[in-house]
């Protein structure tokens, strides 16, 4: 057995901390005495140390399960600054070479992260059924749910590859909290008894504003040339994306990402992000997972978000270093619409797929949307159409009461983090200085007020000449 203060020692030499951040313990304990864990953390709350410092106090292999290339390449960079040789990502990133080469010696690697379509592949399955395996993680695990947005079908098939590999010792890793998405990952990886870890969501060093405007425009602009940076802007369609990528792309340092970009245009946004060479970031719901930048200080919404989940998954991005850091939500009367845009929508869609799957629609499956094949896959493996339309109606039923919880936390006319935190079901415990708009608390402003970056030779001249107006 390992005692504690074994684990503060290998805490402490590899990874140079001296005490543990909240539930990162408990995790590790747990895994350690054997037993499968699910682990609900925030954002920002150290989810990668929980099996690094596992996997060092077990024999074996830790092989670690992601969605993204980049997810993974962090984790690997991650792991190399601290010292670990041992370390490598087999994903489609690799030519055949390297790869085969490293199949030939994937046991003398302590971590592998691996994609879930490279796992399927026959000839490496092989390599990986060889290996003793310390520890199996699955991180991001919300993306086996068809509830969530990160959907990945690959995700359902690793419930069977666990029971292929004889049940190793399992950790799920996920910051998405919804009980729907939790059901799920618990039905499809955990066969046996397993330890549940849900951490709170409160994190104290982000307040909480919501701004109501007739002239979002405006007060976007407003509030990029004075708060604290860098930071993200949230847009609910790609389309409001572009559009105030070009209203703002001459006045700030600014770039846009969303999923109908590249994957190689994607990448290097991430990067300009990650280094601190774009100051803001507007974004669809698609950015965000797995981007480990510690310094984002403020969360802009500009459309509402669709649930509280999911808000407090996308402002769970500011403020991992610890520092104050802000969500402001900007709120126009009716921007409510194109949620119900949205929702309609999928009520028509789902409409459509119940006539296709009683063959009332002459179209081919590869006509269906992406979403209906998804739905389509779903039906076929559980064998069970009728009861996947009850759950897509109740899934209806349910998106339309997360919006109205969103419209009543912007009408909140008490403290935010309270509303945030009941939602919950948790208690308040500790109204931080910087609360909420409710508290009277102050927007955290940038030291110095943001230049304009990126003017055209034109925009500078005019610049200079309302400089000469002022100044005279
Ligand atoms: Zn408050």
């Amino acid at each position: 057995m390992i005692n504690e203060a074994q684990l503060y020692q290998v805490l402490q030499e590899k990874f140079h901390f001296s005490h543990f951040r909240e539930g990162q313990e408990e995790i590790i304990q747990q895994l350690l005495s054997g037993k499968d864990t699910l682990a609900i953390l925030p954002t920002g709350k150290g989810k990668s140390l929980c099996y690094q410092l596992t996997g060092y106090l077990l024999p074996g292999t830790v092989l670690v399960v992601s969605p993204l290339i980049s997810l993974m390449e962090d984790q690997v960079s991650q792991l190399q600054k601290l010292g670990e040789k041992a370390v490598v990502a087999l994903n489609s990133n690799l030519s055949q070479p390297e790869k085969n080469w490293l199949l030939q010696n994937l046991a003398s690697y302590k971590f592998i992260f691996i994609s879930p379509e490279m796992l399927r592949q026959p000839a490496v399955f092989k390599k990986i059924q060889q290996l003793q395996l310390a520890l199996f993680v699955v991180d991001e695990a919300h993306c086996l749910s068809i509830w969530g947005n990160d959907f990945r079908p690959e995700y359902r098939q690793l419930g069977g590859i666990l029971q292929q590999l004889n049940s190793p010792l399992l950790l799920a890793l996920t910051a998405t909290a919804t009980p729907k998405v939790a059901e799920d990952i618990k039905q499809l990886l955990f066969h046996k008894s397993f330890h549940l870890v849900r951490e709170s969501v409160e994190r104290q060093n982000i307040s909480y504003f919501v701004e109501k405007t007739a002239e979002k425009e405006q007060r976007l602009r407003e509030i990029l040339s004075t708060v604290a940076a860098p930071g993200i802007i949230y847009c609910s369609t790609r389309k409001k994306v572009e559009e105030l990528y070009q209203i703002f792309s001459g006045e700030f340092s600014i770039g846009y990402y969303h999923g109908g970009l590249a994957s190689g245009q994607r990448r290097q946004l991430q990067q300009q992000f990650l280094a601190g060479e774009l100051t803001w970031l507007l974004a669809t719901n698609a950015f965000g997972m797995g981007i480990n930048k510690g310094d984002i200080r403020t969360i802009i919404h500009y459309d509402l978000p669709e649930s509280i989940e999911n808000y407090l998954q996308e402002i769970g991005r500011a403020g991992r270093d610890g520092q104050a850091s802000q969500a402001i939500l900007l709120y126009k009367q009716h921007d409510e619409q194109v949620h119900y845009y949205f929702q309609k929508n999928l009520r028509e869609e789902r409409q459509l797929f119940s006539d296709f799957l009683q063959g009332e629609l002459n179209i081919e499956k590869t006509e269906l949307s992406e979403l209906q094949q998804k739905w389509l896959a779903e039906a076929e493996e559980v064998g069970a159409a009728t009861e996947l339309m009850q759950r897509l109606k109740i899934h209806e039923a349910e998106k339309r009461q997360q919006l109205l919880t969103v419209l009543n936390y912007i009408n909140e006319e008490n403290c935010r983090r309270e509303f945030l935190l009941k939602h919950f079901a948790e208690k308040i415990t500790k109204v931080p200085e910087k609360c909420c708009d409710y508290h009277q608390s102050q927007l955290l402003l940038a030291e110095k007020p943001a230049k304009p970056t990126k003017l055209s030779t034109e925009n500078e001249a005019w610049q200079v000449i309302l400089e000469k107006i002022f100044k005279e």
